[in-house]
Formats: C-alpha cells, sequence, structure tokens
C-alpha cells in the first residue's frame, strides 16, 4: 500500500499566504504532510510529491502518482477566500467529477474525521476539477483545512497542535477506509 502526499503548492509560490503575510500556505501543507507520513509509517508505505526545495508543477505530481503506480492521493491545502481577512471558514474536501466510488469513500471518511477532530465549520465533500485529481489513475482527494484569509482559522493553522490534529484526523480516516 503506498499513499502519496501532496503537500499544495511550494515555499516559494506567489500569492499563496495570509493577508498579513504571516502564513505561507506551503508551510502548512508540508507540515500536515509530514505528520500523516509520520504516523502512516508501519501502516503503509508513505511518500511525498515535493520536498520544498523547489515549486513543483502539478504535472510532475500526477505523473508522480502514476508512475509509483500509488494506491491513494492525498493532496493537502489550506483555504482562501478573495485576499482580505474575511468570515468564511470552514473544512471541506475535494474530488474529480468523475471520481470513483473509493474516493468518494475516502473523502466522506476524511471529511467527517476532520470536522469531528477540529470542530470546524463542515463545508462537505465538493467536486473540483482539480488536476491532481483528474490526471491521477487512482482514488484522489484534495482537502482544504481551513481558511487562511479567517483570523481565527489562520492563527489555527499556523499552530502545530492543529496541524497534529488534522493530521491524525486524516490518517486516522485513511485507516478506517484502507
Ligand atoms: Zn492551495
Amino acid at each position: 500500500m503506498l499513499i502519496l502526499l501532496d503537500p499544495g503548492h511550494g515555499p516559494f509560490t506567489a500569492g499563496k499566504r495570509s493577508p498579513d503575510g504571516r502564513l505561507r500556505e506551503y508551510h502548512v501543507n508540508a507540515a500536515i504532510a509530514k505528520f500523516v507520513k509520520e504516523a502512516l509509517c508501519g501502516v503503509a508505505d508513505c511518500q511525498l510529491t515535493t520536498t520544498g526545495e523547489k515549486d513543483v508543477p502539478l504535472w510532475e505530481r500526477s505523473q508522480l502518482a502514476n508512475h509509483l503506480k500509488a494506491d491513494l492521493f492525498v493532496s493537502i491545502h489550506a483555504n482562501a477566500y478573495g485576499s482580505n481577512w474575511n468570515a468564511v471558514s470552514g473544512i471541506e474536501t475535494y474530488v474529480a467529477p468523475r471520481a470513483s466510488k473509493q474516493s468518494h469513500i475516502v473523502a466522506k471518511a476524511v471529511q467527517a474525521q476532520l470536522v469531528k477532530s477540529t470542530g470546524r465549520l463542515d463545508r462537505g465533500v465538493k467536486t473540483g476539477n482539480f488536476h491532481v485529481l483528474t490526471r491521477t489513475k487512482m482514488p484522489a482527494i484534495l482537502v482544504e483545512v481551513g481558511f487562511m484569509t479567517n483570523r481565527v482559522e489562520c492563527d489555527l493553522l499556523l499552530s502545530e497542535e492543529y496541524q497534529r490534529k488534522c493530521a491524525m484526523a486524516i490518517v486516522a480516516a485513511i485507516c478506517a477506509t484502507l
């Protein structure tokens, strides 16, 4: 069982940050991916699509997943609504428009566990035309673990406690659906 974890974007990706610049999305995504990888060690093989030395393009990420014949692809992101602070908040999980049944099962489980563990607003499982979801040949999900444009969630996303909470929720849900 190989799980490919995809911390969204890269440390140098323009724009992907909180309105005050304190939070860079990649750093949150990478921290959560690292905790997921550590927790899944011994349960499943885990690899990362990027280690953050450079911004890895999307096609390279999906190509790697297909080349490795990963059993599951999990892309980890923090959300944004506009570029200024606002009240939009919560957690959502995406699957491709024509996703497999297995993708839906994993997405539902991960979304439910993330909401349960964090207590944040449940925005539900949604479909999205994201490259890493539509071009990967295995079950694939993309999680948005909170809004960096929401002051409360920005602080949460920056805290290691919340990052670990999200990671453990993702791990629990994956283990429950394996
Ligand atoms: Zn993102």
